[in-house]
């Protein structure tokens, strides 16, 4: 799982709030509760999983107001979205997050984060070969957990 990104709370409130003047809109009470309650996550969620966390904690935001947000938190990277294959998004804080891979176990939907040392040098090799210059990114791979080929084995 991916580390607190409490510290990053506050800078995170300032690219928001900066990217909502831009757009002449207003970093409403709803906005700024939506955003702390966010950073209390940890790994992925989706609209509908913080929903519910939201509505478990008290915290009232309309279900309009938070897409509305998620995407707009997405297109100010505050958060990127993940396709895990399960039919809705997944959310997941990009600030200060360091470049990962998702195993997506295709059977129980379960995902995994990991780091790889290894996998991260031949991408900055290939980048540099390439002239290219990594900004971020993030590797998702499916197949077959450990746990869940456990579980088929005992059918
Ligand atoms: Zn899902
Ligand atoms: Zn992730």
């Amino acid at each position: 799982m991916s580390e607190p990104n409490d510290n990053h709370l506050p800078e995170a409130r300032g690219i928001y709030s900066d990217f909502l003047k831009k757009n002449k809109m207003f970093f409403t009470k709803e906005r700024t509760q939506l955003l702390d309650f966010i950073f209390e996550q940890k790994g992925h969620f989706s609209a509908d999983e913080l929903m519910f966390e939201m509505q478990k904690a008290d915290v009232k935001v309309s279900r309009a107001t938070l897409y509305r947000s998620l995407s707009q938190m997405v297109e100010a990277g505050i958060l990127s979205e993940s396709d895990f294959g399960h039919g809705h998004t997944h959310y997941e804080i990009a600030i200060g997050s360091k470049p990962h891979v998702h195993l997506i176990c295709t059977d129980s939907g379960d995902v995994r984060e990991v780091h790889s040392q290894k996998l991260e040098e031949a991408l900055n090799d290939l980048a540099r070969k390439e002239g290219f210059k990594i900004k971020r990114y993030k590797i998702q791979v499916f197949g077959v957990s450990k746990s869940s080929r456990k579980e088929a084995a005992k059918l």
